[in-house]
């Protein structure tokens, strides 16, 4: 990514009448979405004069598209080691893949989760006919650990969603432990991928895990594509996701057949585009490999959060004082405050003068940020793969020059946000 940027800031030696300034853009926002690979926008431009629907026609480019959804249906349980008898279903996003599976926990099901999850991986569950018990962090991972274990005892969970890496921090607990105390407790695990899979690999198959999700947007691929994927047989059970063509096999005026899954809850024409570029994704990502993904997250990590611990006024955020002995390294997402300076102010200043783009807000972790003492918002900076350490110097000049001098324009509200 080399988009440059206009910033506010005058460039004093251009003299009266000068084009805006324009930086390089510090995008420190991946956690949000990722822009696409240069892989992903080859593959999707070579498609889109060529797609058809998909299922249903017999012409050549009805089959090309069905040949290209399915094999990317193919890459993404790849990618997620999923087990030979596991379910892709296609879904718009994680969000989507979470609500599609809370509609297929079993009868009355209820459902376990800790407070540190993404509004996505918590409200699914808290409509749900069974509802949804949220347990509270303890300060280390092994004590949490301990406390999921004492939890599960108490009641008969049917299900445990728990987020692969902290959309807040960047932290997880250990997936591998919380399967296997999950499951001595006979329930089965759901695991968010949203933020995990851009910087890990994972695997079903060897972690045990029952479920996971992802979105296709934080994957280095376009809006409107994700995936849930796991065992066959709730999802060949549950109540359709959406009813429509494509979803059954006979449908008479008065009574319908519908497909197992995943045609049964991938009913309308699906999106073939966001499918495909999706699959691109999945494949880059595998052949960049782990090993890859980590050097690079946990240099930049590293100097993010050195930096901003050097900075006097800044506080950073962690949810377990062991996180790196107990599970080793977050991903690349650091969440930080200015304490007694408004978030949304900040951001805006590093955007408008500094080009650097960070989030703000609450990050649809509301329990999270309250347990943190973060009611009134917090900022966060991710890092991807165009990330570099100049992007990352960047927001820590941006950050200190806030501290010293404070905003070089004058800012107001205009519809919720700040802007200069
Ligand atoms: N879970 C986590 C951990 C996330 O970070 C996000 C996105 N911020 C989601 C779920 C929801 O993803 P989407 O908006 O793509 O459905």
């Amino acid at each position: 990514l080399d988009s440059r940027v206009p910033i506010v800031t005058p460039d004093t030696s251009a003299g009266a009448g000068a084009a805006p300034r324009t930086v390089r853009y510090a995008n420190l926002d991946y956690a949000a979405s990722a822009p696409a690979l240069a892989a992903v926008a080859e593959a999707v431009t070579r498609a889109l004069p060529l797609y058809a629907s998909v299922h249903r026609g017999a012409g050549y480019l009805s089959q090309v598209s069905t040949a290209l959804y399915e094999a990317s249906r193919t890459a993404i349980g790849t990618f997620v080691g999923a087990r030979t008898d596991d379910v892709v279903v296609i879904t718009r996003n994680t969000t989507d893949a979470l609500n599609l599976l809370a509609g297929c926990v079993p009868e009355g099901g209820t459902v376990l989760v800790l407070d540190l999850e993404h509004h996505a991986n918590l409200l699914p569950w808290q409509r749900s006919a069974g509802g949804a018990d949220v347990l509270a962090l303890r300060p280390t991972v092994a004590e949490t650990l301990r406390t999921l274990t004492s939890a599960l005892a108490t009641r008969n969970y049917t299900l445990l969603a728990v987020t692969g890496a902290s959309n807040v921090t960047g932290e997880a607990l250990p997936i591998d432990d919380v399967v296997e105390l999950a499951h001595a407790a006979g329930v089965r695990v759901v695991v968010d991928g949203a933020q995990l899979l851009p910087h890990r690999a994972f695997s079903l198959a060897s972690s045990g895990a029952d479920y996971v999700t992802l979105s296709g947007h934080k994957l280095y691929a376009p809006y409107g594509a994700g995936a849930l994927v796991g065992r066959r047989d709730w999802l060949d059970a549950g109540r359709p996701y959406l009813a429509g063509g494509g979803a059954v096999t006979n449908v008479t005026a008065s009574s319908t057949t519908w497909e197992p899954a995943p045609q049964r809850h991938e009913g309308g024409s699906p999106n073939v585009i966001g499918a495909l570029a999706l699959g691109v994704a999945a494949r880059e990502l595998t052949a960049i490999g782990d090993d890859a993904l980590r050097a690079h997250d946990a240099e930049l990590r590293t100097r993010l959060v050195a930096g901003l611990e050097e900075l006097d006024g800044v506080r950073t955020v962690a949810l377990w004082s062991d996180s790196a002995e107990a599970v080793g390294e977050p991903v690349g997402v650091v969440t930080f405050a200015l304490p007694g300076h408004d978030p949304g102010l900040v951001a805006a200043y590093l955007s408008a003068e500094h080009g650097v783009g960070v989030r703000d807000g609450r990050f649809c972790a509301h329990p999270l940020l309250s347990r943190l003492d973060l009611d009134a918002g917090a900022l966060r900076a991710s890092i991807g793969l165009g990330t570099t350490a100049d992007d990352v110097d960047r927001l820590l000049a941006g950050v200190r020059a806030y501290l010293d001098e404070g905003p070089g324009a004058e800012y107001v509200v205009v519809n919720g946000r700040w802007q200069p």
